[in-house]
């Protein structure tokens, strides 16, 4: 099965191209999504929550209040790499469990879309690796437009990532998504082209990179 690796900064578009993927047919796996979800299956994480960082952030049903949590981490640099430590490798760990499902099925491609992929080595893995990019101010007024957040918080959290000039070196392909969305569609048309042409062995690409 062909693994494609999905990254780029905050708000550079992930979430957008991946959607493109899914309209196309691809299948994804949503690091985000994989995140929430190893809270529930793997109750070591939330006894190592607790350890850590006490009994109030959890409640009486052993759920993460995933807010509070959210609010006491963000701003204390230690205690999110802390929160990684703990999450992390249940995380990865989840991934490789669904990619391998995928692959038993019969799948010919899947896309992970994970903003943190080359920060956790993930990028090794894959066969193909895209960066999505954006021009920073079209980054930080999309992300204002979205999150309503002051322009300091904004760029805090541009800065506490990986800058994107560096994540670019990683791509195998860069997908600027700093224009309109039909021109988005058109560059990850082009990118898929190009994969089709460099992987001719997986069947459905052909299909899919097409369309
Ligand atoms: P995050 O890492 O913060 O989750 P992301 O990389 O997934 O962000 P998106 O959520 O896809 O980024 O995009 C950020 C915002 O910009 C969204 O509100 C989205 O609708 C908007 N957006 C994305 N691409 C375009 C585009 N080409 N034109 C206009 N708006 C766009």
């Amino acid at each position: 099965m062909l693994k494609i690796g999905l990254t780029g900064g905050i708000g550079s578009g992930k979430s957008t191209i991946s959607e493109m993927f899914r309209r196309r047919g691809f299948d994804i796996i949503d690091a985000d999504i994989v995140a929430r979800e190893v809270l529930n299956k793997y109750p070591e994480i939330i006894c190592e929550i607790k350890k850590n960082f006490g009994e109030r952030f959890v409640d009486e049903n052993d759920k993460l209040k995933r807010r509070e949590l959210g609010n006491f981490i963000f701003s204390v640099q230690e205690r999110r790499k802390k929160y990684e430590e703990i999450i992390m490798p249940f995380i990865i760990k989840e991934i490789f469990f669904i990619i391998n499902e995928l692959d038993k099925k019969g799948k010919q491609v899947c896309i992970l879309d994970a903003a943190t992929l080359i920060e956790n080595n993930l990028h090794k893995y894959m066969d193909v690796n895209i960066v999505v990019w954006v021009d920073s101010s079209t980054q930080l007024q999309r992300i204002k437009n979205r999150d309503k957040l002051p322009h300091s918080e904004i760029l805090n959290r541009i800065n506490s990532q990986m800058p994107l000039q560096e994540k670019i070196k990683f791509a195998d392909y860069t997908i600027d998504n700093s224009k309109s969305l039909e021109n988005t569609e058109e560059e990850l048309n082009i990118t898929l082209k190009e994969i089709v042409r460099n992987f001719r062995g997986v069947k459905c690409l052909n299909k899919l990179g097409t369309n």
